[in-house]
């Protein structure tokens, strides 16, 4: 067996900043990855009932694919398309939740258009490899080892905008979007007239997924056709059960919503309805999962905050759980009454009926207002997102908009500190960027129930681990609090 040496960057850790070779072997592959063949295989119950085989990288592995992707990134982004927004820098679902109203309210002409939703077969297995490291940027050597590391085990664990997030595969979100740049662009060749807005088709992709707006006179057989001929020359076709044409009247689902126009010509976007269900059934199976009372109520809370986060740009009215905050009230309330059947028993043998009735009075309270604070009230206001500039990346060097929108992402406490800080970080004094990873607040007092203005400061997550307080939580391994708007 042949002798396994540690890969080149975790021998030289400590390599002088400017020493580009440095960074060239690590990415060049002669470290574990060169023989990519330790993917952990995994299988993973589907909900259909079925098994479906996951390949985990290892760390070693990881750490070098993202190695590429920090290094491949930039060079896509600067020709991606600008109406692709899964897993790209920068933008995000609620962009394409903008893009669809736009192109639908009533003053587009929404009533009027078909909507063509497409599902691409889950055959990204047999996705052809050199069309999609065609597309890659990066130098031979390293393409050389990721070729072998798409053989051996990225394949498999592509992302999906109906499984959210992609397991483990740190490039493969990348690869996927290389694979299908330009599918979003589709039909757009299909004009009226010379106007500026002539376009008859506006196709809006999120990773695999992807929906084409038509306006009348559009011809939907050719754009099948061109999807079918985008498709396979790439080895992928079409899931033709789920390819649809619907009118934008009846509506569509999309990203976990639920788009209509109504007979008036309003459109409207809602919470799909397995969304819904799948809240439904997760805070419920939350309470199920019999940790104590306290802990499970704090997980409810932060799963319908964020919940109530993600649709913030919907009509809400119809979607305000009463039922569920009723469900989850019934239970607290009957599991209280289990234990403290012996108090009552006791006040009873007492003969002080008042006092029972005043106790059980007083518990009602406490169970409803226990209950108020496990559904968090997230305001909502419809289609209030800015959408992203064009084909704007944070690649770009245009710091002023993109500090400008990171901003707008942060809402409450956190947004009035950076605000005060005029976007930048009081710590290392750089500005408050995406790719910088998430903004926090720090306490400067220690005191984390002190929320007055005068105590929060806004810092990069990095920078905030870095205060002399927590070094000790993190030596200890405790993690200081994230605060997300
Ligand atoms: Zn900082
Ligand atoms: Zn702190």
């Amino acid at each position: 067996m042949r002798e396994r040496r540690p890969p080149e960057w975790t021998e030289k850790p400590r390599s002088p900043p400017g020493k580009d070779s440095y960074y060239a072997n690590a990415l060049t592959g002669t470290g574990t990855h060169g023989n990519t063949n330790h993917a952990r295989w995994v299988n993973i119950p589907k909900p259909n009932g079925k098994i479906r085989g996951l390949g985990i990288p290892t760390i070693a592995d990881r750490a070098w694919q993202c190695l590429l992707k920090l290094a491949a990134e930039p060079a896509y982004e600067a020709t991606a398309g600008e109406r692709s927004y899964g897993f790209r820098p920068g933008r995000s679902t609620h962009d394409a939740q903008k893009l669809i109203f736009n192109n639908l309210s009533s003053k587009a002409k929404g009533r009027d258009k078909l909507v063509l939703e497409t599902d691409i077969s889950k055959c990204f297995d047999e996705i052809d490899h050199t069309v999609m490291l065609n597309g890659v940027v990066l130098p031979n050597e390293a393409l050389k080892g990721l070729r072998k590391a798409v053989k051996a085990g990225v394949k498999g664990e592509y992302p999906s905008s109906e499984r959210g997030t992609p397991q483990g595969g740190v490039i493969s979100p990348l690869l996927a979007n290389i694979a299908l740049d330009g599918f979003e662009n589709l039909g757009s060749d299909q004009w009226k007239g010379n106007r500026r807005d002539g376009t008859l088709i506006r196709g809006i992709r999120y990773a695999d997924d992807a929906v084409f707006i038509c306006k009348p006179g559009a011809d939907i057989q050719k754009l099948r056709h061109d999807i079918d001929a985008f498709l396979d020359a790439r080895g992928l076709r079409i899931n033709e059960a789920k390819t649809k044409v619907s009118k934008a009247t009846d509506g569509f689902d999309f990203l976990g919503w639920r788009f209509r126009v109504n007979s008036r010509g309003v459109f409207k976007s809602t919470p799909s309805q397995k969304n819904y269900a799948d809240i439904k059934a997760k805070v419920k199976g939350t309470w199920r999962n019999g940790a104590s009372t306290e802990a499970r109520l704090k997980r409810i809370e932060s799963q319908v905050r964020g919940w109530r986060q993600y649709h913030r740009f919907c009509d809400m009215s119809k979607h305000a759980m009463w039922s569920l905050n009723h469900w989850v009230w019934k239970k607290l309330r009957a599991e209280k009454h289990r234990q403290s059947t012996k108090d009552a028993e006791r006040a009873r043998k007492m003969a002080l009926k008042g006092f029972e009735r005043a106790l059980g009075a007083a518990k009602r309270q406490l169970t409803t207002k226990q209950v108020e604070k496990a559904f968090p009230s997230v305001p909502w206001k419809v289609n209030n997102h800015v959408m992203v500039k064009g084909a704007a990346s944070p690649f770009d060097g245009n710091l002023t908009y993109w500090v400008g929108r990171n901003s707008k992402l942060y809402t409450g406490p956190a947004a009035d500190a950076i605000r005060r800080q005029k976007g930048k970080c009081l710590h290392c004094n750089l500005p408050f960027l995406e790719i910088h990873g998430p903004v926090e607040l720090h306490h400067s007092d220690g005191d984390h129930n002190n929320w007055k203005p005068k105590n929060l400061v806004a810092l990069h997550r990095t920078c905030h681990q870095a205060q002399a307080v927590h070094r000790k939580c993190i030596k200890d391994g405790v993690r200081s609090r994230a605060v997300k708007a």
